[in-house]
């Protein structure tokens, strides 16, 4: 599992992989869990989060004030509805997730290679319920560039549409980028989703990230990518 810490000493805590990447950002006083993993997964997301001071929702200790989905595919947020419940955070998605996560279902994206239309062509055959989700309220919508108006606190969230209309990601310190489904880590010298709504727009967004400045992107899924990976890409 991997950690990040940033120059102002903000860490970014990787709670699950395999699946779905989880982290858990500690930036000051705020800390923002990105993504959920699914259902399976919740029981070890929860032992991760700290279960002690889970259990009283006044304590000091456990603050985790929001909830940023990077996008609201199923396999990203399964555990929304049940982290907001149990702990009260407020979840952050990208604008055109508001209907979705009320009805509980977010379309997916057709595949990007023969392989992925293959299984997209399966899945929506034969577990047409298998990517849902339980529905939910979001909080904060990010329509445009988002920064957390909070004195000493160095934290963006920028709309990153083309794996899905919804998708976001968020800049840490201005070092390092989560950026969901936007990149894709499983395959050495490739970054590119097996799924994707919009090919071009998606690829657009690799330039939006590396102009950011970062220096790490951390994907949905598989490994960290580096700013110089990542210029190879473009
Ligand atoms: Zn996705």
């Amino acid at each position: 599992m991997k950690t990040f810490t940033t120059k102002s000493g903000y860490q970014i805590i990787q709670l699950l992989s395999g699946r779905a990447n989880v982290w858990l950002v500690e930036a000051g006083s705020i800390r923002i869990l990105v993504d959920t993993g699914i259902t399976l997964n919740r029981k070890k997301l929860l032992n991760k989060l700290n279960p002690e001071s889970l259990r009283s929702r006044d304590s000091a200790s456990l603050r985790l004030n929001f909830l940023l989905l990077t996008h609201t595919h199923f396999d990203h947020c399964q555990n929304a509805a049940w982290l907001k419940n149990r702990l009260g955070c407020k979840i952050i998605v990208g604008e055109s997730a508001k209907e979705f996560v009320r009805m509980g279902y977010t379309p997916i994206p057709g595949g990007v290679t023969r392989w992925a239309r293959f299984v997209v062509r399966l899945g929506r055959k034969f577990r047409p319920g298998f990517t849902g989700y339980a529905p939910f309220q979001a909080d904060m919508i990010v329509k445009e560039k988002f920064t957390f108006a909070l004195e000493g606190v160095n934290l963006e969230i920028i709309p990153t549409p083309g794996h899905s209309s919804d998708s976001i990601s968020l800049l840490v310190d201005g070092e390092v980028a989560i950026v969901g489904d936007t990149l894709y880590g499983m395959v050495s010298g490739k970054a590119m989703p097996p799924f994707a709504d919009d090919v071009p727009l998606l690829k657009q967004q690799w330039k939006v990230l590396l102009d950011t400045g970062c220096q790490w992107f951390l994907p949905g899924h598989g490994k960290p990518i580096s700013a110089a990976l990542l210029q190879k890409f473009i």
